[in-house]
C-alpha cells in the first residue's frame, strides 16, 4: 500500500507521529529515485509497474527486526537502511533478475521517527532511509511504496520486484554432477566483522564512527545484483544461489534443490582478510553469490569487477555419503551444515 493511502486512514486515529510529516518526507525521498519500469510510485492504492514482454517477474520478501537482525544500541541506522534493502537486492541477485521496484514497511517506536535534538538533527527513521535509499540509488531501483506504522518494536520489511527473460531466471535446482562451483567476492568477512563488533562493543560499550569502515563487510554488504545478471544474460550458470546463511548451510540448499552432493576445495576458498577458514565456511550475511556451471565453460577472473574464484564441483549424490564434503591436505571430512546465529 503506497504511504499517502495508509495514512490517509489512520490521520484521525493517530496523529502523535507526525505521520503526514513523515510520509512526506518518504515520499519525497522516493520520487527522485522513479524511473522507467515504475509508471506510478507512491501516491495512489498501488503503484503501478511496467510489465515488459518476454519476462517474468522476480519477488522476494525480507523482514528485519529489532533484536534479532539488528540492535539499535550497536548498528548505525544508515548501516540497518542498507541491509534490509541488500538483503533482498542479494535475492534478486541470485536469481539473476535486474530489480525494478521496492516496497518498504516500517514499524517504528515513535522515538525513532522524532530528531535526536543532538549533535545530528535527522531522525533513526531519516537516517536508515539515507542507508537504504543510497544502495537503492546505486542500483537504480525505484523505492515505490509501501507502509509505515507506529509500533513497539523496530520492523523493517522490504519487497523486492525484479524481472529476468522467461525461463531464464537461475534456479538452485540446475546443478548437474560435473559442474563446476563459483563463489564471487570474498567468504566471512561479515563474520569476522561481526567479531570485531562485539568485540568492541565489549571493550567500549559501543561502535566507533571511525571503526565503521573497517566492518563494513557486515554494516554495508555489497548485493552483487551486475553478477547475476551476467550470468543469465551469457547463459554461464546451471543453478545458483546468495551466501545469506553461509557456505555450508546454503551450499547444502543447492545439492537438496539439484539432487546432488558437493565437494569444496578448503585450499581453493577465497578467504576474506582477517577471517578464518571457519567464517568462510559456516559465517552469514557476506551476500556473495555461489553458483555452479557447465565444466566447459571459462568464465573470467571477475565479473563486473568482483573476483569469481571456483571452489569445488558438483558430484553424483550417494547413499550413506554425506552431501557436502570438504577436501583439503589432511583429508576429506564432511561439511557439516552450521547454523548462523543472529544477534540475542
Ligand atoms: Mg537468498
Amino acid at each position: 500500500m503506497p504511504y499517502s493511502q495508509s495514512v490517509r486512514g489512520k490521520r484521525k486515529t493517530n496523529t502523535r507521529l507526525g505521520e503526514l510529516d513523515l510520509v512526506r518526507e518518504l515520499r519525497a525521498r522516493a520520487a527522485r529515485g522513479t524511473r522507467a519500469g515504475v509508471r506510478l510510485g507512491i501516491g495512489d492504492d498501488c503503484a503501478l509497474i511496467a510489465a515488459r514482454s518476454g519476462e517474468e517477474l522476480a519477488v522476494t520478501t525480507d523482514l528485519s527486526i529489532a533484536g534479532r537482525h539488528f540492535r539499535l544500541d550497536w548498528h548505525p541506522p544508515e548501516a540497518v537502511g542498507h541491509r534490509t534493502l541488500a538483503r533482498g537486492l542479494s535475492d534478486l541477485a541470485a536469481m539473476g533478475a535486474r530489480p525494478v521496484a521496492a516496497f518498504l514497511s516500517l514499524g517504528l517506536p515513535t522515538e525513532l521517527t522524532r530528531a535526536s535534538g543532538h549533535k545530528s538533527a535527522s531522525s533513526w527513521m531519516s537516517r536508515f532511509l539515507d542507508g537504504l535509499l543510497r544502495l537503492a540509488g546505486e542500483h537504480s531501483v525505484p523505492l515505490a511504496g509501501g507502509d509505515l506504522a507506529q509500533s513497539p518494536l523496530a520492523v523493517a520489511d522490504i519487497v523486492l520486484m525484479g524481472a529476468v527473460p522467461r525461463g531464464r531466471a537461475l534456479l538452485r535446482s540446475g546443478a548437474r554432477p560435473g559442474d563446476a562451483l563459483y563463489v564471487t567476492g570474498t567468504l566471512g568477512g561479515a563474520a569476522a566483522a561481526m567479531e570485531r563488533m562485539k568485540m568492541q562493543v565489549r571493550e567500549a560499550g559501543r561502535i566507533a564512527k571511525k571503526s565503521e569502515p573497517a566492518l563494513a563487510p557486515h554494516l554495508y554488504p555489497q548485493p552483487r545484483v551486475a553478477q547475476g545478471m551476467w550470468l543469465v544474460r551469457r547463459r554461464a550458470a546451471t543453478a545458483a544461489i546468495d551466501l545469506s546463511d553461509g557456505l555450508s548451510i546454503d551450499l547444502g540448499h543447492i545439492c537438496e534443490e539439484s539432487g546432488v552432493a558437493a565437494e569444496v576445495d578448503a585450499l581453493a576458498l577465497p578467504v576474506a582478510a582477517g577471517a578464518t577458514l571457519d567464517q568462510a565456511l559456516h559465517g552469514g550475511e557476506d551476500y556473495e553469490l555461489l553458483f555452479a556451471a557447465r565444466p566447459a565453460v571459462r568464465l573470467p577472473r571477475a565479473i563486473a569487477g568482483v573476483r569469481v574464484t571456483r571452489i569445488g564441483r558438483v558430484v553424483r549424490r550417494r547413499k550413506g555419503k554425506p552431501t557436502v564434503t570438504l577436501v583439503s591436505p589432511q583429508g576429506r571430512q564432511p561439511l557439516e551444515p552450521r547454523g548462523w546465529e543472529h544477534f540475542k
